[in-house]
Order: structure tokens, then C-alpha cells, then sequence
């Protein structure tokens, strides 16, 4: 390979609880819908036929505790408050055993979403790349590793905005588990170290505005956080 003409932005490498060596972010897959209420919040019926993904580009996550301005294109910026899994062995075809192998750890993640587009590329059947992969638009808190925390089983999941909480639900809300997750996504993509999958968010979402701090966490996690300024 030959010399490259210019330096391009690098994803981050996200902190590791309790270890010097962090984690390079390589993908990082969303997964649509997986808390009943937040879909009937977004006006969408819940089946359990399969699971729905976007993806986002890792060179536009940070990790947590950024203060990045208002994002251009919208006027209705929302936060999602999301537990995120990382790959930490190479995965296809997964059965539940090896899905539950093939993970790393847990960390807190913010999917924020320009919805006022989302909803107007999803009205149109477009794609909802200007919805959801904006600069900035996934925030990383550091891993603990699965073997330190375990795995999800009725933790509370919340986020808070400027102290007032908007998200207030549990774990076993989700309706595709991690495991059925990996099983389902690792028959399309060779699943690797480096991928993380947001894994849905609860009910509660909202718009922010400039001036605003979110805060969230997942018991046992660390908590995640995302300040706004005003729009450039
Ligand atoms: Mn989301």
C-alpha cells in the first residue's frame, strides 16, 4: 500500500475499566425498536419477525463527557439513551453459545438522532442516513468487561437532561436479547473485534437544545454524557 495524501479522522478507542490497552472502534451497528414503548412512542407496531439495523460511521462517535455544538440540519435534535455491546472475537453464523462468547464487554451510548429528519426520510421510504449518522451523533462511555459485569438482566437503563430524568426503564424490556442480536446479525456481516452494537433505546426520547447536559447510565456501567453548545 502506498503512502496516503492526507490523514483522515480516526475513530475513537474506547476506555476499558480497570486496563491500560482501550478498544478501536471499527463498525458500529444500531439496532431499530427494541423496546415495545419507544416504538408506540414512534407510532410503529412491534413484531418479533426479526430485527431491523442502521449503521453509523465510528470516525463520528466520541467518547463520553464531549461538549460538541448543536448539529446543523435540524430542529429537533433528540437523544437515545442505549446499552452498547463490543465484539471482542470474530463471529458468523452465531449459535447462542457463540454469541455470548464472541462478546467483550458492555458500555452506556448515546444515539442521537436528528428526528425531525428521520421521520422525514422514513415518510419518503428514503434512507435515514441524515437522521441518524451525524457528525458526533454516537457518544462511547468506557467497556467493562462482560466477565466484571455479566450480562443484561433487568438493570435499569436512564438518562437525564440538565438533572430532570427522561428515560426510566429496565433491561428486560428489550425485545431481541445481545445473544439473539449477534445470532441474527453475525449472518450478515462477519461480526469482529472493533464492532459495536447499539443495542435500541427505551421510552422517553426528546429533543435537546444548546446549553443542555445529558447524563445516563445502566446499574453497574459507567455512565455516559453528552453537553451541547449553540449551533455554529
Ligand atoms: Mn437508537
Amino acid at each position: 500500500m502506498g503512502e496516503a495524501l492526507f490523514a483522515l479522522p480516526q475513530a475513537p478507542v474506547i476506555p476499558v475499566q480497570g486496563e491500560t490497552a482501550g478498544y478501536p472502534v471499527g463498525r458500529v451497528f444500531c439496532v431499530g425498536r427494541n423496546y415495545a414503548a419507544h416504538a408506540a412512542e414512534m407510532g410503529n407496531e412491534v413484531d418479533r419477525e426479526a430485527p431491523f439495523y442502521f449503521t453509523k460511521a465510528a470516525a463520528n462517535a466520541v467518547l463520553t463527557d464531549t461538549v460538541v455544538p448543536y448539529p446543523p440540519g435540524t430542529e429537533n435534535f433528540h437523544y437515545e439513551m442505549e446499552l452498547a455491546v463490543a465484539i471482542g472475537a470474530p463471529v458468523f453464523r452465531a449459535s447462542p453459545e457463540a454469541a455470548q462468547a464472541s462478546v467483550f464487554g458492555y458500555c452506556c451510548a448515546l444515539d442521537m438522532t436528528r428526528r425531525d429528519l428521520q421521520i422525514r426520510e422514513r415518510q419518503k421510504q428514503r434512507p435515514w442516513d441524515l437522521g441518524k449518522d451525524l457528525e458526533n451523533g454516537t457518544v462511547l462511555a468506557p467497556l467493562t468487561r462482560a466477565a466484571d459485569w455479566g450480562s443484561p438482566a433487568g438493570q435499569r437503563i436512564w438518562l437525564e437532561v440538565n438533572g430532570e430524568i427522561r428515560q426510566d426503564a429496565s433491561l428486560d424490556e428489550m425485545i431481541w436479547s445481545v445473544e439473539e442480536i449477534i445470532c441474527h446479525l453475525s449472518g450478515y456481516y462477519h461480526l469482529r473485534p472493533g464492532d459495536v452494537i447499539l443495542t435500541g433505546t427505551p421510552a422517553g426520547v426528546g429533543p435537546v437544545q444548546g446549553g443542555d447536559r445529558m447524563r445516563g447510565g445502566v446499574d453497574g456501567l459507567e455512565p455516559v454524557g453528552l453537553s451541547l453548545t449553540a449551533a455554529e
